[in-house]
């Protein structure tokens, strides 16, 4: 692998097909976050290790003005990657209940990792700016842990307060593309774990018995009734149940059942009354089945919805068009996908502005000319989280380096030569 003043495309293509193919779960991104660290250092960034367990934070200082921070998420998925590229991955890791897993960056933090690098590299090169760039690349996004474990380490007592949070996620439209929408851009997410305690015995006496599995199946569809009775027409909520575990065997009743549950929301005042409706529904389904102790509920993560500070949007928007073109900027509806990001804008009490890098190959979209025909062909491609989902590399990694870069430059002061260039 190359490092220190190649920037050429190609390079970038070489680290992002190497990050490619050694994904890491979250909270294991040591191979990772040394490439970074390394490639960091070269660029001439003061770079701290270690923070937050595996991230890694540059500092670069460049005379006086505002601290911008730009972010990255290192961390890929526990999955097979079906994709058929030559350079996906064949990487195995061990998952948090031990287990010895497939790993692949479905989620493109890759993506991200290779963009900011890159980026960082060119603001250290060009620095016609004045103030100071703050890189972070962050863990375990996927745990929804990751900025969390970084601001609870000091982030921004060590390394100073930014002005403002800027980061991007890869998303299935064109490559070429970007999209950022003011007010909330992703929902909040929480993970909830039930164990709903039955008393097990012989499966052909269940009289004797109280049966988990009929009282974790009753809660599963009454939790359907959230969304489509509770929850206004207006708002938005999504409840899913991804993992549903009973049993060993056919004729035992065993005596528990785990539920997996998985909440989206955007306004506070809904996501509080999901949380209360799931804790109420699974309480009473345990009642209503006899049990004699009561269901465990956990809430295993939580974080609020990224909320893109509209006036932060507007100033960052124009350099986005002059990057891409006017017409190649667009405004998506809110994503009821997740980010920890938002955390580190509230916990830097900083205004966050978060966007989508289309990552999709353009010629998929030769012939959708209206925005409805380019939004349903997204539709039909494979989404992030999928086993075949697979950004081209470019014009993907030069339009997300580009972003970052263009971001970062709307925050930071115009160094003065450069300034009074501009105006003459
Ligand atoms: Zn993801
Ligand atoms: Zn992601």
């Amino acid at each position: 692998m190359t490092t220190g003043t190649v920037t050429g495309s190609a390079d970038i293509a070489d680290l992002y097909r190497d990050l490619h193919q050694h994904p890491e779960l979250s909270f294991a991104e040591t191979r990772t976050s040394g490439i970074v660290a390394a490639r960091m250092r070269a660029a001439g960034f003061e770079t701290t290790e270690g923070v937050g367990r595996t991230g890694v934070v540059g500092v670069l200082r460049n005379g006086p003005g505002p601290t911008v921070l730009l972010r990255a998420d290192m961390d890929a998925l526990p999955m097979e990657e079906r994709t058929g590229l030559p350079y996906a991955s064949r990487a195995r890791g061990i998952d948090r209940d031990g287990n010895d897993v497939p790993v692949a960056h479905s989620c493109g933090h890759d993506v991200h990792v290779t963009c900011l690098i890159g980026a960082a590299r060119a603001l250290a090169q060009d620095r016609s700016w004045q103030g100071t760039v703050l890189v972070v690349f962050q863990p375990a996004e996927e745990f929804g842990q990751g900025a969390q474990a970084m601001v609870d380490d000091g982030l921004y007592d060590r390394f100073g307060r930014p002005e403002v949070v800027l980061g991007q996620h890869v998303a299935p439209f064109p490559a070429g593309h970007l999209a950022v929408r003011p007010g909330p851009a992703f929902a909040a997410a929480d993970a909830v774990r039930v164990v709903l305690h039955g008393r097990g015995g012989h499966g052909s006496r269940p009289e004797t018995t109280v049966d988990p599995v009929v009282m974790a199946a009753a809660t599963v569809l009454r939790l359907q009734t959230i969304v489509s009775r509770e929850i206004a027409g207006t708002d938005t909520a999504v409840v899913t149940v991804g993992a549903l575990r009973a049993g060993t065997k056919e004729n035992i009743i065993p005596e528990d059942a785990e539920l997996l549950i998985s909440i989206r929301t955007f306004e506070p005042e809904v996501r509080r009354r999901t949380l209360d409706a799931i804790e109420r529904i699974v309480r009473a389904e345990a009642t209503a089945s006899g049990a004699d102790r009561d269901p465990t509920i956990t809430l295993l993560h939580g974080f609020p919805a990224v909320v893109n500070e509209p006036g932060a949007v507007a100033r960052t928007r124009p350099a986005f068009e002059a990057l891409v073109g006017p017409g190649r900027v667009f405004e998506p509806g809110p994503v009821t996908g997740s980010e920890d990001v938002g955390l580190l804008a509230t916990a830097a009490d900083a205004p966050c502005v978060f966007w989508l890098l289309g990552g999709a190959d353009p010629a998929q979209f030769a012939d959708a000319r209206s925005a409805e025909a380019m939004m349903a062909r997204v539709a039909e491609l494979p989404s992030n989280h999928s086993p075949l989902f697979a950004p081209v590399i470019e014009p993907t990694l030069t339009t997300g380096v580009g972003a970052l870069v263009a971001a970062a430059r709307t925050w930071l002061h115009a160094e003065a030569g450069q300034l009074s260039k501009s105006r003459s």
